[in-house]
């Protein structure tokens, strides 16, 4: 009986724990998107500055580079971000896409959007999630 009761408990604890991570995934997205459209807005605004000698048209495209190279990073974060809340609305949250064992807490805390476990990451090597040195 006692077993069922904490069977419960864990039960409505997680329910709640997948709402906090759902809301912390959505306003990550929304952190992304408008970091994404400040960038392009200031990239407009450069592109209207137009440079007046071969100076400072090395230097925009430079900047245009870091920009660019900044934008694709986000997207990619923001792709893994939607992903996590897909797999929130499939009920495969917080499973590791490689071993099928449970992501910590810890780390869901840190990397709200992790595919894998700690142990999976660190073999994929991808580093395209955040350590979050465990
Ligand atoms: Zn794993």
């Amino acid at each position: 009986m006692a077993r069922s009761i904490s069977k419960d408990m864990n039960k409505a604890g997680a329910k709640t724990k997948l709402d906090h991570y759902r809301k912390a995934l959505k306003r990550k997205a929304e952190d992304l998107r408008r970091s994404m459209s400040a960038q392009n807005a200031a990239q407009i605004v450069a592109r209207l500055d137009v440079p007046s000698d071969e100076g400072d048209l090395s230097q925009q495209s430079h900047e245009e580079w870091i920009f660019l190279n900044r934008n694709t990073l986000d997207l990619k974060l923001l792709r893994e971000v939607e992903d996590a809340l897909r797999r929130i609305h499939g009920s495969s949250y917080g499973v590791c896409a490689e071993c099928s064992e449970p992501i910590s807490a810890k780390r869901l805390d840190a990397v709200p959007w992790a595919k894998f476990c700690v142990r999976c990451q660190e073999a994929i090597g991808a580093g395209t999630v955040p350590s979050d040195d465990e």
